[in-house]
């Protein structure tokens, strides 16, 4: 890697997702003072880097670890071993059949979606001689994953088939937790405590980032927040409680003035005014950077305003800086993209899009740099192997 200064960077704050660890679990145990707080890393850590947050998560208490894939489980684990921690991960999306061997060696454990993938795992345990670990996913109206209506009838008429296999959590996901009125996150919760009541095996989990601030019914006995680490909002429509942790900053490659009445990138989609000023920026679409912003957005530089104008390039990004003075609108000056002055929740909003979309796109150009007191830590500096709690 090349040791000059990127053009442009994402930070990601650890010490801010552990805070916002925190304040789940906080809210949690308001209500159940056993409640824990896993984390959601798929889709590399919601576009952040899976291998930095896992470790963090897991020196901040996390007692299970979730992403959608085997290979994202795999790249969770190696980061994990790294720093010397042994959490459970789980693959959201399941295992097949000729995943196992990978799953086993990695250590990890499958979600079961069906009666299919519980004879699967079953089928596994008995050539392994143990109860292998698992989670069971009961569909409560996600119509998505899980054991369906008709699944879950038969396990309901003989939870014994659970037996072959050791179901260290039981859970379920809200399709509106971030709609606190709809009344399908009633609906899901009450099918959820029915259904958990009769096969439910381990520790309960029902809520995602938005479920956890629904209220005590719907926390049961293990978070699952993705988002609301990651500092973008849970409670739309209401101040953002969690801490910011993603910073994106590009560098200002060229300032110039536009002639009257000429017009501004790709499609001569924007016209000058006079004597405006035009600082472009590198970060374009290619890096994630949403193409709906063109004409729309903003960017902050040095605490002020840059309008994006004209539509936004694969590779770069034109904004208006003719209210900023030369000394802040220059060449090799850094403007936010995202970040304490640049709501991500906002620029979602301004994109047509959700925050989730933005994050996970954040491209893979960018270089990226930990911060806070956990971005050092290697495996020498984390905990030892031992006498840490597996369960879940
Ligand atoms: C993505 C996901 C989560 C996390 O959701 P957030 O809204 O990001 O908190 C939790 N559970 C499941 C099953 C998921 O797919």
């Amino acid at each position: 890697m090349p040791s000059a200064p990127p053009p442009a960077w994402i930070e990601v704050d650890l010490d801010a997702v552990a805070a916002n660890h925190a304040l789940l679990t906080g809210l949690m145990r308001q209500h159940n003072p056993a409640a824990v707080v896993g984390g959601v890393i798929k889709a590399d850590g919601y576009g952040l880097g899976a291998a930095g947050l896992a470790p963090a998560l897991a020196a901040a208490g996390a007692p299970a670890l979730f992403v959608a894939h085997l290979a994202e489980g795999a790249a969770v684990r190696h980061a994990l071993t790294a720093a010397g921690h042994i959490t459970p991960v789980y693959i959201l999306n399941g295992i097949t059949a000729g995943e196992v061997a990978d799953a086993l060696a990695f250590d990890l454990r499958p979600v079961l979606n069906s009666s299919a993938d519980l004879a699967c795992w079953t089928r596994q345990s008995a050539a392994a001689g143990r109860p292998l670990p698992a989670a069971l996913h009961i569909d409560t109206g996600m119509n998505r994953l899980g054991f369906d209506e008709h699944d879950l009838t038969r396990l309901i008429d003989d939870p014994s088939v659970l037996d072959g296999v050791d179901i260290r959590l039981t859970m379920s996901h809200l399709a509106c937790a971030d709609q606190p009125d709809h009344p399908l996150n009633r609906a899901q919760r009450d099918r959820f405590r029915a259904a958990a009541a009769i096969v439910g095996r381990g520790r309960l989990s029902l809520a995602n980032s938005s479920g956890l601030f629904l209220g005590p019914g719907w926390g049961f006995d293990l978070g699952r927040p993705g988002l609301a680490l990651y500092g973008a909002n849970p409670v739309p429509g209401r101040p953002n409680p969690m801490r910011p942790v993603v910073t994106l900053k590009a560098r200002l490659l060229q300032v110039r003035t536009v002639d009257s009445f000429e017009s501004v990138g790709y499609g001569a989609a924007a016209r000058a005014r006079p004597g405006m000023r035009v600082a472009t920026l590198a970060a374009g679409y290619a890096d994630g950077w949403p193409w709906s912003t063109g004409g729309r957005g903003h960017v902050v530089i040095a605490g002020h305003a840059a309008p994006i104008v004209g539509r936004v390039s694969m590779d770069l990004l034109t904004v208006d800086v003719t209210a900023l003075p030369d000394t802040l609108a220059h060449a090799g000056a850094v403007a936010e993209l995202i970040g304490a002055h640049r709501d991500i929740d906002q620029l979602a909003d301004e994109a047509g899009t959700i925050s989730y979309d933005v994050l996970t796109r954040l491209g893979r150009r960018y270089a990226r740099r930990l911060t806070g007191s956990a971005a050092g830590m290697s495996a020498d500096a984390a905990a030892p192997l031992t006498e840490v709690d597996r369960t879940p």
